[in-house]
């Protein structure tokens, strides 16, 4: 048994105002991440390389916001923020306050293999990419002329809008289980559209936004990262498995249906349990997001069903 689940984040557009043609983006945007990852647990790849896989598709999508699509901060910068954790030995690589990386999970991936820290930010994360061979894009690499407009929403003060549903689409994030039984997780955002320059989120946070353990599940979280960070949200799903004695679905539900909204959390987790058991859960109007199990069809939906 194998499987994989991805999301493209919470902050999905209302469903009155989601054209058809731009739905059809956004499925086959997902069914192109999904595809790719489930490709590599097919061959025997490993749920580390699948998650890294499929998430490295979506941050290259200007309609995700990660890598390519990454919103912008106030001041007008792009920030992005990614973590990576194999549960089999509970590694972890995390990156933020990047400006100059294409892809960040990978530079988070190297980070958990290469380094003996587990998180590093900025420049000094920028510097490390360097030396391991991964090249710098210029700042414009990231300039989309839909995130701008967006900002200028924001900056113009249209407070009917969220800043979650104003980012359109939220963060991206991958969870696997491969072949051998081993559980990966691994999330990448530029955060939230007109957040203050270095602010971090949940994304990057191992046990906030990104957990994986053999002995439970692997989590991957969208949603307002400052609630998302103090309710501890991956690791607490993976908690209420491992001492609580919860099925995974019955733990995603009381974290995201029941502290989130307790503590005014929109957004959303998508998790994948050892026995290859898939939940993807949301407090939100929507999240965009798919799955597939070894030997069933691909799953892909933005809307409650
Ligand atoms: N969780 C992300 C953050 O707070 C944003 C998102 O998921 O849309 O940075």
């Amino acid at each position: 048994m194998f499987g994989l689940a991805i999301h493209g984040g919470a902050g999905t557009l209302p469903r009155a105002e989601m054209s058809g043609e731009m739905e059809r983006k956004y499925r086959s945007g997902l069914a192109a991440a999904l595809d790719a990852g489930y490709a590599l647990l097919q061959r025997g790849g490993t749920s580390l390389d699948a998650v890294t896989r499929a998430v490295t598709v979506l941050e290259d999508n200007p309609l995700f916001n990660a890598g390519l699509g990454a919103v912008f901060t106030l001041d007008g910068r792009n920030e992005l923020d990614a973590a990576i954790m194999d549960g089999g030995s509970l590694k972890a690589g995390a990156v933020c306050g990047v400006t100059h990386i294409r892809n960040p999970i990978e530079l988070a991936r190297t980070v958990m293999e290469h380094s003996e820290y587990v998180m590093l930010s900025g420049a000094g994360a920028e510097e490390f990419a360097l030396t391991r061979g991964i090249s710098l894009v210029p700042r414009s690499y990231f300039y989309t002329p839909e995130r701008w407009r967006q900002l200028e929403r924001i900056r113009s003060g249209d407070a009917g809008l969220s800043a979650l549903t104003i980012s359109h689409v939220g963060t991206v994030g991958a969870v696997a289980l491969d072949g051998a039984g081993r559980l990966a997780a691994a999330t990448s955002t530029g955060g939230m559209t007109g957040k203050r320059y270095n602010r971090i989120g949940d994304s990057p946070i191992i046990g906030a936004g990104t957990y994986a353990d053999d002995r439970s599940c692997a989590v991957s979280a969208t949603g307002h990262g400052e609630v998302f960070i103090r309710a501890a949200v991956a690791h607490d799903i993976c908690s209420r498995m491992r001492f609580g004695g919860r099925t995974l679905s019955t733990a995603v539900r009381e974290v995201v249906l029941e502290e989130l909204p307790a503590l005014r959390g929109e957004g959303g987790v998508i998790a994948i349990d050892r026995h290859g058991k898939i939940s993807m859960e949301f407090n939100s109007e929507g999240m965009f997001r798919a799955s597939r199990r070894s030997g069933e069809e691909a799953q892909i939906a933005i809307y409650r069903l």
